[in-house]
């Protein structure tokens, strides 16, 4: 469900633009997660609620878990928290492959479900377009013992793009290490970096800081492609070039 509304005079509004028509207010777009992670936790209902204003990008996320977190980029920087529980993982897996199915449909891409090979470090298999495609998740980590931290209550994350684009480099090549002697084995991965409470990094100014600093991840470590999936499929970053 989604509701988009006036965060100052609380007009409901057809489409999410700031400024409010009426009061000239932020309006937010808040979207219930209602299929999203359900099986993680019974009975809470997420959501996700999204604000632009002056070049600052807002997202509050109450995850289903239970876990609540805040993200911002503004002026180059990503700041925010994330509150325990902690919901990487396992956990996040099935919120993630949900907001890759619902994205590419969004694209126009026809999938179906594929059985996919725990042991063979396949996290979720789909068809797409008649292609086969495995999907590894890898949580984004913000600094050392960043989520150790949450797991005790809370993190505070800031990072400039550049630190930002950084960490992101490294979890992708720490990934690709584990494939290396086998050639073949990332061609039709799609390596998808969970960033659910950092939604904020999917934008095109993140991309562009990100492939001024380095290669195209697809390209330089032979993936199919990686992508950045945030809270829900309003939030996917395909980093680089993808192919799919
Ligand atoms: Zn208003």
């Amino acid at each position: 469900m989604k509701l988009i509304k006036c965060t100052n005079c609380g007009e409901v509004f057809e489409e999410a633009v700031s400024p409010c028509k009426i009061c000239g207010g932020v309006i937010e777009l808040t979207i219930s997660l209602t299929g999203i992670g359900a099986e993680s936790s019974v009975g809470i209902l997420g959501s996700v609620s999204e604000t632009n204003r002056n070049n600052c990008k807002h997202i509050k996320y109450n995850a289903p878990s239970g876990a609540k977190s805040e993200s911002s980029l503004s002026n180059s920087q990503l700041t925010g928290f994330v509150k325990s529980p902690i919901d990487i993982g396992r956990q996040g897996e099935n919120r993630v492959a949900t907001c890759i199915k619902n994205h590419l449909t969004k694209i126009g891409k026809h999938y179906h479900d594929a059985e996919s090979h725990d042991d063979r470090g396949e996290d979720c298999a789909l068809i797409i377009d008649n292609e086969n495609v495995f999907i590894q998740i890898v949580t984004m980590k913000p600094s050392d013992g960043y989520w150790k931290s949450v797991a005790q209550g809370s993190g505070d994350i800031k990072l400039n793009l550049n630190e930002a684009a950084s960490a992101i480099k490294s979890t992708i090549s720490q990934k690709a290490l584990r494939y290396q002697n086998r050639v073949n084995a990332t061609n039709n991965m799609l390596l998808a970096i969970d960033i659910g409470h950092f939604g904020t990094l999917a934008t095109n100014e993140f991309a562009k800081i990100y492939l001024d600093n380095y290669k195209d991840p697809a390209i330089e470590y032979n993936f199919g492609a990686v992508w950045l999936v945030g809270p829900t499929e309003n939030n996917i970053l395909r980093l680089g070039s993808s192919r799919w």
